[in-house]
């Protein structure tokens, strides 16, 4: 179940993105998956939070840290 709801989350980042949102300055995606990749609800290439691949999460501007920590 829970793996289910970060998918949708994911989707729901994604549709976000594509109706509303854009690409952040790479300075900015740098910073931010500098934080994620030392954040312990980073699980691989996800976020255990909200399911998002990091590395597409830091690119949108759309995207914000579901633990306010960017
Ligand atoms: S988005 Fe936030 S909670 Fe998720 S891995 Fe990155 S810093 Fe951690």
């Amino acid at each position: 179940m829970a793996i289910k709801m970060r998918a949708v989350r994911f989707i729901w980042a994604l549709i976000k993105y594509l109706i509303w949102g854009d690409r952040v300055s790479t300075e900015v995606q740098q910073t931010r998956l500098s934080i994620c990749y030392t954040c312990k609800d980073l699980c691989d290439t996800k976020c255990c939070v909200c399911g998002c691949y990091v590395k597409k999460k830091t690119q949108w501007s759309t995207e914000a840290c579901p633990k306010n920590k960017w």
